[in-house]
């Protein structure tokens, strides 16, 4: 009997030292990301050229349309820009199946991984990788199994290698702002410091739509609005016309629990848990987007939860467009 308590005061002794040392460590990171963003500044990127055409497809998504799409809290886009076909992030799959609701998805939306023509991975987090073996392996995956790809370029914010699975694509790491195709670009890498996950640097997809402006593609957002719109304004003359994709905004409610903790809104905040995330930076990112005045808003529900949503959709109204697994977005 005193031995079993013995063993259970152990653990928790462990976990309280782990708490604390993760306390110290993201109040110096954050302290220390704060000065490096603003030991950084970008000029305008040129030549930029712009595309004609441009749809997003979320192919994996937290909600979905139709009863043959699967869902997960996990992120994958598929964007046509003119003639370029980008996989963005490659979902969670968090049950390690083959195929994964990301290639099952493909399948029912008639997309062949023949078709992709360029892999972009926002950052290095579990549901934008294809699982947690990923993420703790540094690789990323569409399966658990074979899938046929071209010989493609991915673009990470930090160093990752090809899987197993698709040991063909060549991968290079963007740090700084970075046109990759005429009209497409990379904002570059915009680190923070997370409570759980430790610095995270996340890049997000930049398209610039003929005649309407900045198309915004977010993964999960982590590097907050404010400083993703910042960002933007740095680097292009053009006015931002979209922004797409996850803000992490897991307030009064989460897409993952362990038991009763709402991990997501552990995960996403540079406070000790204690200050966490909560409406007030709901409230700053609507307000940071407001002043941008983008004529479409689409959030991701894979990592915000549906009062973040709705406070979203009661702030822009029409301007605010239902992201979906399944449905295609024209822009
Ligand atoms: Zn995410
Ligand atoms: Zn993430």
């Amino acid at each position: 009997m005193k031995k079993a308590l013995y063993g259970v005061l152990g653990v928790l002794l462990v976990i309280l030292i782990v708490f604390a040392v993760k306390v110290v460590q993201v109040e110096r990171g954050r302290d220390s990301v704060q000065d490096e963003i603003k030991s950084k500044s970008f000029s305008k990127l040129s030549p930029f050229d712009s595309v004609k055409k441009l749809s997003l497809l979320p192919l994996v998504d937290y909600y979905g349309e139709g009863k043959d799409i699967r869902t997960e809290p996990g992120v994958s886009y598929l964007i046509k820009a003119d003639d370029t076909v980008i996989l963005m992030d490659t979902g969670y799959n968090e049950k390690k199946e083959h195929p994964s609701p990301l290639l099952s998805n493909m399948k029912t939306l008639g997309i062949k991984p023949e078709d992709i023509g360029m892999i972009f991975i926002t950052h290095l987090h579990p549901d934008h990788l294809g699982g947690n073996e990923e993420f703790n392996d540094h690789t990323f995956s569409l399966s658990r199994g074979p899938v046929k790809l071209k010989p493609v370029t991915v673009y990470a914010p930090a160093e990752i290698s090809p899987s197993k699975w698709n040991p063909g694509p060549k991968i290079e790491v963007i740090k700084e702002p970075h046109v990759l195709r005429p009209g497409i670009a990379s904002i570059g890498a915009i680190p923070r410091h997370l409570f759980l996950m430790g610095y995270t640097e996340e890049q997000s997809l930049a398209i610039n739509l003929e005649g309407k402006g900045i198309v915004l593609i977010i993964g999960c957002g982590h590097p907050t609005i404010e400083r993703i719109v910042e960002r933007a304004r740095m680097i292009f003359r053009e006015p931002i016309y979209a922004v797409i994709g996850g803000l992490h905004f897991p307030v009064n409610g989460g897409r993952i629990f362990a038991g009763p903790v709402n991990v997501q809104w552990l995960v996403g905040s540079d406070t000790p848990p204690w200050k966490g995330l909560d409406e007030d930076d709901v409230r700053k990112g609507i307000e940071a987007l407001k002043v941008v005045n983008p004529a479409v808003v689409s959030l991701s529900s894979h990592d915000s939860s549906d009062w973040s949503l709705e406070q979203f959709h009661i702030s822009f109204g029409n301007k605010f467009v239902e992201l979906k697994a399944g449905r295609e977005l024209n822009l």
